[in-house]
Protein backbone atom coordinates (compact mmCIF):
# COMPACT_ATOMS: atom_id res chain seq x y z
CA UNK A 1 0.00 0.00 0.00
CA UNK A 2 0.96 3.56 -0.86
CA UNK A 3 2.23 5.39 2.72
CA UNK A 4 1.69 9.22 2.76
CA UNK A 5 4.28 11.81 2.68
CA UNK A 6 6.53 10.01 0.00
CA UNK A 7 9.13 12.56 -1.87
CA UNK A 8 9.88 12.60 -5.33
CA UNK A 9 13.42 11.72 -5.82
CA UNK A 10 15.49 12.82 -9.25
CA UNK A 11 16.90 10.19 -10.96
CA UNK A 12 19.40 8.04 -8.80
CA UNK A 13 21.79 8.05 -12.47
CA UNK A 14 21.83 11.01 -14.11
CA UNK A 15 19.96 13.41 -11.99
CA UNK A 16 17.15 14.25 -14.18
CA UNK A 17 13.89 15.60 -13.12
CA UNK A 18 11.62 14.23 -16.10
CA UNK A 19 10.13 11.18 -14.51
CA UNK A 20 7.37 9.06 -16.87
CA UNK A 21 5.60 6.76 -14.66
CA UNK A 22 4.62 3.68 -15.74
CA UNK A 23 1.59 3.44 -16.16
CA UNK A 24 0.52 -0.81 -15.30
CA UNK A 25 3.38 -0.75 -12.18
CA UNK A 26 0.13 0.83 -10.32
CA UNK A 27 -2.10 -2.13 -11.23
CA UNK A 28 0.16 -4.47 -8.99
CA UNK A 29 1.52 -2.14 -6.52
CA UNK A 30 -1.58 -0.40 -4.89
CA UNK A 31 -0.87 2.91 -6.64
CA UNK A 32 2.41 3.27 -5.63
CA UNK A 33 4.16 3.49 -9.41
CA UNK A 34 7.94 2.94 -10.81
CA UNK A 35 9.46 5.26 -12.90
CA UNK A 36 11.20 5.47 -15.97
CA UNK A 37 13.98 8.65 -16.37
CA UNK A 38 13.33 10.55 -19.24
CA UNK A 39 16.72 11.33 -19.47
CA UNK A 40 18.67 7.89 -19.50
CA UNK A 41 15.80 5.39 -19.08
CA UNK A 42 16.89 3.97 -15.87
CA UNK A 43 13.99 2.15 -13.63
CA UNK A 44 13.18 3.27 -10.30
CA UNK A 45 10.86 3.83 -7.57
CA UNK A 46 11.06 7.54 -7.41
CA UNK A 47 8.45 8.64 -5.13
CA UNK A 48 10.57 7.04 -1.51
CA UNK A 49 10.05 7.51 2.37
CA UNK A 50 12.67 8.92 4.18
CA UNK A 51 15.80 6.91 4.78
CA UNK A 52 15.15 6.43 8.41
CA UNK A 53 11.40 5.27 7.92
CA UNK A 54 12.64 2.83 5.04
CA UNK A 55 15.27 2.09 7.28
CA UNK A 56 12.68 1.15 10.03
CA UNK A 57 10.37 -0.76 7.67
CA UNK A 58 13.37 -2.84 7.41
CA UNK A 59 14.18 -3.56 11.15
CA UNK A 60 10.81 -4.32 11.57
CA UNK A 61 9.77 -6.41 8.46
CA UNK A 62 13.07 -8.29 7.42
CA UNK A 63 15.73 -8.13 10.03
CA UNK A 64 13.61 -9.22 13.48
CA UNK A 65 15.67 -8.84 16.19
CA UNK A 66 16.43 -12.25 17.39
CA UNK A 67 19.58 -13.40 19.95
CA UNK A 68 18.96 -16.93 19.02
CA UNK A 69 17.56 -18.24 15.68
CA UNK A 70 18.86 -17.26 12.71
CA UNK A 71 16.83 -14.20 12.87
CA UNK A 72 15.14 -14.38 9.61
CA UNK A 73 13.80 -17.63 9.14
CA UNK A 74 10.47 -16.86 8.98
CA UNK A 75 10.69 -14.57 6.40
CA UNK A 76 13.67 -14.90 4.37
CA UNK A 77 17.15 -16.76 4.41
CA UNK A 78 20.12 -17.14 2.25
CA UNK A 79 20.27 -20.72 3.12
CA UNK A 80 16.82 -21.51 0.89
CA UNK A 81 18.35 -23.32 -2.04
CA UNK A 82 16.98 -20.50 -4.84
CA UNK A 83 19.37 -18.07 -2.57
CA UNK A 84 22.59 -20.41 -2.03
CA UNK A 85 22.29 -21.01 -6.17
CA UNK A 86 22.74 -17.54 -6.86
CA UNK A 87 25.31 -16.74 -4.52
CA UNK A 88 27.74 -19.69 -6.03
CA UNK A 89 26.63 -18.64 -9.14
CA UNK A 90 27.94 -14.62 -8.26
CA UNK A 91 30.84 -16.01 -6.58
CA UNK A 92 32.15 -18.54 -9.17
CA UNK A 93 31.52 -15.60 -11.63
CA UNK A 94 33.65 -13.01 -9.62
CA UNK A 95 36.84 -15.50 -9.55
CA UNK A 96 37.11 -16.18 -13.38
CA UNK A 97 36.75 -12.79 -13.51
CA UNK A 98 39.13 -11.68 -10.13
CA UNK A 99 41.54 -14.34 -9.12
CA UNK A 100 40.22 -14.03 -4.96
CA UNK A 101 43.09 -15.77 -3.86
CA UNK A 102 44.50 -13.67 -0.77
CA UNK A 103 43.00 -10.95 -1.59
CA UNK A 104 40.67 -8.52 0.72
CA UNK A 105 37.23 -8.74 -0.26
CA UNK A 106 34.29 -6.33 1.11
CA UNK A 107 30.90 -7.42 1.33
CA UNK A 108 28.60 -4.69 1.32
CA UNK A 109 25.42 -5.09 2.68
CA UNK A 110 26.61 -8.75 4.11
CA UNK A 111 23.56 -10.30 5.39
CA UNK A 112 23.77 -13.86 7.43
CA UNK A 113 27.43 -13.90 5.81
CA UNK A 114 27.07 -17.00 3.32
CA UNK A 115 28.25 -15.39 0.70
CA UNK A 116 31.52 -13.53 2.51
CA UNK A 117 31.49 -17.64 4.10
CA UNK A 118 31.96 -19.08 1.00
CA UNK A 119 34.44 -16.74 -0.56
CA UNK A 120 37.12 -17.27 2.44
CA UNK A 121 36.39 -20.93 2.31
CA UNK A 122 38.13 -23.27 -0.33
CA UNK A 123 38.47 -23.26 -4.24
CA UNK A 124 38.00 -18.89 -3.22
CA UNK A 125 41.15 -18.41 -0.76
CA UNK A 126 39.37 -14.54 -0.13
CA UNK A 127 39.73 -12.76 3.24
CA UNK A 128 36.78 -11.36 3.83
CA UNK A 129 35.30 -7.96 5.89
CA UNK A 130 31.58 -7.17 5.93
CA UNK A 131 29.52 -4.33 6.17
CA UNK A 132 26.25 -4.87 7.41
CA UNK A 133 23.46 -2.68 9.19
CA UNK A 134 22.04 -5.13 11.16
CA UNK A 135 22.88 -5.62 14.33
CA UNK A 136 21.39 -9.15 14.26
CA UNK A 137 23.01 -10.61 11.40
CA UNK A 138 26.31 -8.78 12.96
CA UNK A 139 26.09 -11.33 15.49
CA UNK A 140 25.87 -14.06 13.12
CA UNK A 141 28.85 -12.85 11.02
CA UNK A 142 30.77 -12.90 14.34
CA UNK A 143 29.88 -16.58 14.82
CA UNK A 144 30.88 -17.35 11.98
CA UNK A 145 34.22 -15.83 12.14
CA UNK A 146 33.91 -13.00 9.70
CA UNK A 147 35.26 -9.68 10.61
CA UNK A 148 31.87 -7.12 10.25
CA UNK A 149 31.22 -3.48 10.72
CA UNK A 150 27.83 -2.64 11.84
CA UNK A 151 26.15 0.06 10.06
CA UNK A 152 25.92 1.05 6.56
CA UNK A 153 28.65 1.58 3.71
CA UNK A 154 28.04 5.49 4.17
CA UNK A 155 28.12 5.23 8.14
CA UNK A 156 31.53 2.95 7.55
CA UNK A 157 33.22 6.02 5.51
CA UNK A 158 32.28 8.77 8.31
CA UNK A 159 33.59 6.45 11.04
CA UNK A 160 37.01 7.66 9.25
CA UNK A 161 37.99 3.94 9.03
CA UNK A 162 41.14 3.83 6.78
CA UNK A 163 41.04 -0.11 5.52
CA UNK A 164 41.18 -0.42 1.57
CA UNK A 165 39.97 -3.15 -0.07
CA UNK A 166 40.80 -5.28 -3.06
CA UNK A 167 37.26 -5.83 -4.05
CA UNK A 168 33.71 -5.06 -3.29
CA UNK A 169 31.11 -7.28 -3.33
CA UNK A 170 27.21 -5.96 -3.70
CA UNK A 171 24.92 -9.32 -4.00
CA UNK A 172 21.28 -8.23 -4.51
CA UNK A 173 22.37 -5.41 -2.59
CA UNK A 174 22.69 -2.08 -4.57
CA UNK A 175 18.42 -2.36 -6.03
CA UNK A 176 17.89 -2.17 -2.33
CA UNK A 177 19.87 0.77 -1.25
CA UNK A 178 18.49 3.96 -0.77
CA UNK A 179 20.86 5.67 -3.88
CA UNK A 180 22.58 3.19 -6.31
CA UNK A 181 25.38 5.78 -7.02
CA UNK A 182 25.98 6.77 -4.25
CA UNK A 183 26.88 3.07 -2.66
CA UNK A 184 29.20 2.76 -5.79
CA UNK A 185 31.08 5.83 -5.34
CA UNK A 186 31.40 4.50 -1.50
CA UNK A 187 32.13 1.08 -2.75
CA UNK A 188 35.15 2.86 -5.50
CA UNK A 189 36.14 5.39 -2.19
CA UNK A 190 37.34 2.23 0.12
CA UNK A 191 38.86 0.05 -3.39
CA UNK A 192 42.72 0.04 -3.99
CA UNK A 193 42.96 1.66 -7.37
CA UNK A 194 42.84 -0.88 -10.05
CA UNK A 195 40.07 -2.79 -7.24
CA UNK A 196 37.49 -4.46 -8.75
CA UNK A 197 33.59 -4.47 -7.90
CA UNK A 198 30.82 -7.14 -8.48
CA UNK A 199 27.36 -6.14 -8.53
CA UNK A 200 24.98 -9.16 -8.72
CA UNK A 201 21.22 -8.67 -8.74
CA UNK A 202 17.81 -10.07 -9.95
CA UNK A 203 16.86 -7.09 -12.15
CA UNK A 204 17.01 -7.45 -15.58
CA UNK A 205 14.74 -4.84 -17.82
CA UNK A 206 14.60 -4.76 -21.32
CA UNK A 207 14.96 -8.93 -21.62
CA UNK A 208 12.70 -11.78 -21.32
CA UNK A 209 9.93 -11.41 -19.16
CA UNK A 210 11.04 -14.06 -16.23
CA UNK A 211 8.24 -14.05 -13.99
CA UNK A 212 4.89 -12.30 -13.98
CA UNK A 213 4.64 -8.69 -12.87
CA UNK A 214 2.15 -9.79 -9.49
CA UNK A 215 5.64 -11.41 -8.82
CA UNK A 216 7.73 -8.39 -9.20
CA UNK A 217 6.18 -5.53 -8.05
CA UNK A 218 3.96 -5.28 -4.67
CA UNK A 219 3.95 -3.78 -1.44
CA UNK A 220 6.90 -1.76 -0.17
CA UNK A 221 7.60 -0.73 -3.13
CA UNK A 222 11.03 1.71 -2.17
CA UNK A 223 12.66 -1.42 -0.34
CA UNK A 224 13.60 -2.47 -3.83
CA UNK A 225 13.67 0.87 -5.51
CA UNK A 226 16.39 -0.12 -8.24
CA UNK A 227 15.55 -2.22 -11.31
CA UNK A 228 18.66 -2.13 -13.62
CA UNK A 229 19.36 -3.28 -17.29
CA UNK A 230 23.18 -3.52 -18.03
CA UNK A 231 23.06 -0.35 -20.09
CA UNK A 232 21.79 1.52 -16.35
CA UNK A 233 24.36 -0.91 -14.31
CA UNK A 234 27.26 -0.08 -16.84
CA UNK A 235 26.35 3.80 -16.36
CA UNK A 236 26.04 3.63 -12.58
CA UNK A 237 29.10 2.18 -12.40
CA UNK A 238 30.56 4.35 -14.54
CA UNK A 239 29.41 7.91 -12.91
CA UNK A 240 31.06 6.08 -9.75
CA UNK A 241 34.13 5.45 -11.51
CA UNK A 242 33.98 1.69 -12.69
CA UNK A 243 34.87 0.71 -16.12
CA UNK A 244 32.45 -2.66 -16.77
CA UNK A 245 35.43 -5.09 -17.96
CA UNK A 246 32.83 -8.74 -17.30
CA UNK A 247 29.47 -9.16 -17.29
CA UNK A 248 27.30 -12.36 -17.50
CA UNK A 249 24.85 -13.78 -20.61
CA UNK A 250 22.02 -12.09 -18.98
CA UNK A 251 19.51 -13.13 -21.84
CA UNK A 252 18.84 -16.33 -20.78
CA UNK A 253 19.51 -16.29 -16.82
CA UNK A 254 17.61 -14.97 -13.76
CA UNK A 255 20.47 -13.00 -13.17
CA UNK A 256 22.63 -9.60 -14.33
CA UNK A 257 26.08 -9.97 -12.72
CA UNK A 258 28.99 -7.01 -13.53
CA UNK A 259 32.42 -6.38 -12.66
CA UNK A 260 33.65 -2.92 -12.97
CA UNK A 261 37.30 -2.19 -12.61
CA UNK A 262 38.50 0.96 -10.86
CA UNK A 263 39.50 3.51 -13.10
CA UNK A 264 42.24 5.71 -12.60
CA UNK A 265 40.86 9.19 -11.10
CA UNK A 266 38.95 11.77 -13.32
CA UNK A 267 39.23 8.91 -16.15
CA UNK A 268 35.66 9.94 -17.98
CA UNK A 269 34.22 6.84 -18.86
CA UNK A 270 31.93 6.73 -21.15
CA UNK A 271 27.91 5.59 -20.84
CA UNK A 272 24.61 5.33 -21.95
CA UNK A 273 21.64 4.43 -20.72
CA UNK A 274 18.68 3.34 -22.14
CA UNK A 275 15.63 4.83 -24.63
CA UNK A 276 12.87 5.89 -22.20
CA UNK A 277 9.86 4.79 -24.68
CA UNK A 278 11.28 1.50 -25.34
CA UNK A 279 11.68 0.24 -21.49
CA UNK A 280 8.02 2.24 -21.38
CA UNK A 281 7.07 -0.29 -23.62
CA UNK A 282 8.84 -3.20 -22.18
CA UNK A 283 6.68 -2.92 -19.37
CA UNK A 284 2.97 -2.29 -21.23
CA UNK A 285 3.78 -5.99 -23.15
CA UNK A 286 5.17 -7.21 -19.64
CA UNK A 287 2.22 -6.30 -17.87
CA UNK A 288 -0.04 -7.58 -21.18
CA UNK A 289 1.97 -10.72 -21.29
CA UNK A 290 0.78 -11.04 -16.98
CA UNK A 291 -2.96 -10.68 -17.74
CA UNK A 292 -3.21 -12.40 -20.66
CA UNK A 293 -1.54 -15.77 -19.35
CA UNK A 294 -0.49 -15.24 -15.59
CA UNK A 295 -2.60 -13.41 -13.41
CA UNK A 296 -3.74 -16.23 -11.80
CA UNK A 297 -0.17 -17.48 -11.20
ZN1 LIG B 1 18.25 9.45 -15.48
Amino acid sequence: MKPKGLTLYACDLCGGTALAEVPSSNHYSGGWPIHVCRGCGFVQVALRRSPEAIQKSWADELYRADDKARLSDKTYTARMPAVHARQVFAADFLAEAVPLKGKRVVDIGAGEGDFLAMLQGPGYGARGFAIEPSAANCRLLKAAGIEAFHGTIEAYMASGAKRRFDVATLVWTLENCQSASGVLKAAAAILEDGGHALVATGSRILVPFKKPLQYYLGANMDIHPFHFSINCLRGLLAVAGFETTHANRYIDSDYLTVVGRKAAPGTNIPWHGDDPDKVLGFFERWHRETQDHHKDA
